[in-house]
């Protein structure tokens, strides 16, 4: 039995009478760019985060860039984020010219910590991002209190959250603006690259449309600089308006996995994480281990292929070299030498989950 990291041919299989006659429809309407599918599936993304406005970018990273831009953050602004969440954020920033302020992790939900958060901001920052890691919601409650008195804008990253929940409320909905990606493997995922943005601010949602349009107002007018071209094509928008109304069937389909591999790996050498119920929605499965590499490797004889996410903190980034000095990140650093992912996806069999975990309970590393 091969057991793959992710297979997106079976998640074609299991959407392809959703995904082809929405293909179909677009290729015949003639109208590829900003048309009716956008303007669908914007109003019922947003009315599924809880929020006013959505606004379909072209990648997760520009929804970030274009967030940031839209609250103000500008070159030389100071931002709060974590090093442990793949330097997306940090791209955004480096875009901009901000600086990221890098805010250690919790040692248990591997979380932008909160305490070390509020030190940052006394240090005096101009926004935070949050990222909700491998689909656990953060503590907002906590997180506006720490930065609420200041008026802190908050942007959310909710790549790896689509749908997760706290008290009825939905990931996007927090801040004041959230990030969504759609790379194919996300909870939510197109046939190509997208992304969008989640508000409750009209004025945030308005910026962020002329920012994603050559910043035209009107047509051939350009009244904002930092504009691109970044739009959602009717093709993706179709194919996630197709599957939207799933999104929660496949989450609960992961979270159902979490719990099988959270009930069923007994190895004292393996920390599992954390279930959550409704506020995780299990994007990424990502246990914690001290011979992570030798695990790793005694899974990948198995044929059972993981991942890691990630493997370098992004202040050890070769991108950011010689740029200043970073602030010592314990926990970060001591999580990025043992983390590692298994797979999960809602395609995956519970027979395929139980091979994995039967290889990880046999396993014990090789005593040097
Ligand atoms: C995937 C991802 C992004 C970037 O999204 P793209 O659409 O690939 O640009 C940003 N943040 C996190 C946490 C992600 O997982």
């Amino acid at each position: 039995m091969r057991i793959p990291f992710n297979d997106l041919k079976r998640h074609f299989e299991a959407t392809r009478e959703l995904v082809a006659p929405a293909v179909e429809r677009v290729m015949q309407s003639g109208w590829y760019v900003l048309g009716r599918e956008g303007a669908s599936f914007e109003e019922s993304f947003a009315s599924y985060c809880g929020a006013r406005a959505c606004v379909g970018l072209a990648s997760g990273t520009d929804a970030l860039e274009l967030a940031l831009r839209a609250v103000g953050v500008a070159a030389g602004s100071r931002v709060a984020t974590v090093a442990n969440a793949g330097f997306y954020t940090s791209t955004a920033l480096l875009a901009i010219g901000a600086t990221p302020v890098f805010v250690d992790v919790d040692r248990s939900t591997y979380l932008m910590d909160l305490h070390a958060l509020s030190r940052t901001v006394a240090e005096g920052v101009d926004a935070v991002v949050v990222t909700h890691l491998y689909g656990r919601l953060c503590d907002m409650d906590g997180l506006r209190q720490v930065v609420g008195p200041r008026r802190l804008p908050i942007i959310e990253d909710c790549a790896q959250a689509h749908g997760a929940a706290r008290g009825g409320r939905k990931a996007g909905a927090f801040g004041d603006a959230a990030a969504f990606s759609f790379y194919p493997t996300k909870n939510l995922g197109a046939v190509g690259d997208g992304g969008a943005l989640v508000t409750n601010d009209p004025d945030i949602a308005d910026k962020v449309r002329l920012l994603r349009q050559y910043g035209w107002n009107p047509k051939y007018h350009v009244t904002m600089r930092g504009a691109r071209n970044s739009r959602l094509d009717e093709m993706q928008a179709a194919v996630l308006l197709a599957k939207l109304p799933y999104l929660d069937h496949w989450n609960a389909r992961r979270r159902e996995i979490a719990e099988r591999y959270a009930n069923g790996v007994r190895n004292p050498l393996v920390q599992t994480p954390a279930l959550c119920g409704g506020e995780a929605v299990a994007h990424l499965y990502v246990i914690a281990c001290e011979s992570r590499d030798s695990l790793r490797e005694h899974l990948a004889v198995a044929d059972v292929m993981t991942e890691i996410h990630y493997p370098v903190l992004d202040c050890n980034q070769a991108a950011l070299a010689n740029t200043g000095e970073w602030p010592a990140l314990p926990v970060s650093e001591w999580l990025s030498d043992r983390v590692l992912t298994l797979p999960c996806f809602p395609e995956l069999t519970n027979e395929e989950v139980d091979f994995v975990i039967a290889r990880i309970n046999e396993w014990r590393p090789c005593t040097p």
